[in-house]
């Protein structure tokens, strides 16, 4: 009993949203979380005092053309 690759039907079927919305969800969190602590997080927006976070993201801020100084 041998079967070859091409004899075996694979079937795929499509990921349902209902398991994929809250990767989506928890994702889009991440990346708005970065895009704050990268871009915007200096200043009168700042919510942590000091300048320790922005000096941590300050290369990264850079690199992505935020203005800075
Ligand atoms: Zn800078």
């Amino acid at each position: 009993m041998e079967q070859t690759l091409n004899e075996i039907q694979v079937e795929h079927e499509p990921i349902p949203l209902n398991a994929i919305l809250p990767w989506i969800a928890f994702i889009t969190l991440i990346v708005m979380l970065c895009v704050y602590f990268i871009g915007a997080e200096q200043g009168a927006t700042a919510v942590f005092s000091g300048n320790q976070v922005h000096e941590y993201f300050h290369d990264a801020r850079h690199l992505l053309g935020f203005p800075c100084h």
